[in-house]
């Protein structure tokens, strides 16, 4: 059965799921999405993924014609119409049909559209064994241009560090900030164990503030695993006793090579605890 889209108000079939090519989402990128898991017949962390797609439409001065509880309302439609469990949900508002040119003022309804399907990010062994990312020399949004912490649809600084990815023969690229530090990876948040402590780059070195990477944290707080913000160099990676990465799509992946260095002894101890702790979690709740 074709699967049913949830397209400003309506389901329709996805055939019949179209944006008009003066929306603005698709001209310039002018919009904002999230990527939402269920699990179980539950979805993760809803209120978290509402919460922050309203803070990225007041960021970039977008108003969703829908309240959060009606947006809730309509992702538990787009599930059950097509009776997923476990889902990948892909929910997304463009700012609308407009004129050429960038003027935002001339789109006068933005527009709301709910993907259900499924996903699978990286390959299962990568699970098991872990897997080789690099950094790129593509540095990461400064975020007094276009903050990190809004998901917008404009992806093209993350697209252009995963061509570098992609031409390394690996599946994700580790991006630095201006200053030089560790941000992130270009659909993932990256943490380090180092003398049995977890670390991760802070929000302010122009991350995505990741619902997974928030997860993480508070799964290691539980265990009494020592967790912490902190800014993070390259040698920080390359001599760190473990590496993974976190994302609502690629759930707990190990890395075990960065830039061609073995990182550790295989997958470590501290990510196999947190990658089975957050699998529990997203089944149980
Ligand atoms: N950083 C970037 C750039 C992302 O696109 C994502 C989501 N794919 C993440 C981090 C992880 O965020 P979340 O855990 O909320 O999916």
């Amino acid at each position: 059965m074709d699967l049913q889209i949830w397209l400003d108000g309506k389901l329709v079939p996805k055939k019949e799921a179209c944006i008009s090519v003066y929306d603005h989402g698709l001209l310039y990128g002018d919009g904002i999405f999230e990527g939402i898991r269920q699990y179980n017949g539950r979805v993760f962390e809803k209120e978290a993924h509402l919460q922050r797609l309203y803070e990225s439409a007041q960021a970039i001065r977008l108003t969703i014609p829908y309240a959060k509880e009606q947006l809730a309302r309509a992702l538990d439609e787009t599930l059950a119409a097509n009776h997923f469990r476990d889902a990948y949900i892909r929910l997304v508002v463009t700012r609308g049909v407009g004129y050429l040119g960038i003027s935002p003022k001339n789109c006068e309804t933005p527009s709301v559209f709910i993907i259900a399907d499924t996903i699978q990010m990286y390959p299962h062994e990568m699970y098991d064994k872990g897997m080789s990312i690099i950094t790129a020399s593509t540095i990461r949004n400064h975020p007094n241009s276009l903050s990190p912490k809004v998901k917008s649809l404009n992806y093209l600084n993350n697209i252009l560090a995963k061509w570098e990815a992609i031409d390394a023969g690996v599946p994700e690229a580790v991006m630095l900030n201006h200053l030089g530090y560790v941000c992130e990876c270009t659909g993932d948040n990256i943490f380090i164990v180092k003398n049995g402590q977890l670390l991760t780059p802070p929000e302010d070195a122009g991350i995505l503030v990741g619902i997974t990477r928030q997860a993480v944290l508070g799964l290691a707080r539980e265990a009494n695993i020592p967790a912490f913000e902190r800014s993070l160099t390259r040698f920080d990676l390359y001599s760190a006793d473990e590496c993974f990465l976190t994302g609502t799509g690629a759930e707990v992946v190990p890395v075990t090579r960065i830039d061609n260095r073995p990182i550790g002894s295989g997958v470590g101890p501290l990510t196999r605890q947190l990658s089975e702790a957050f699998h529990r979690r997203v089944r149980e709740g």
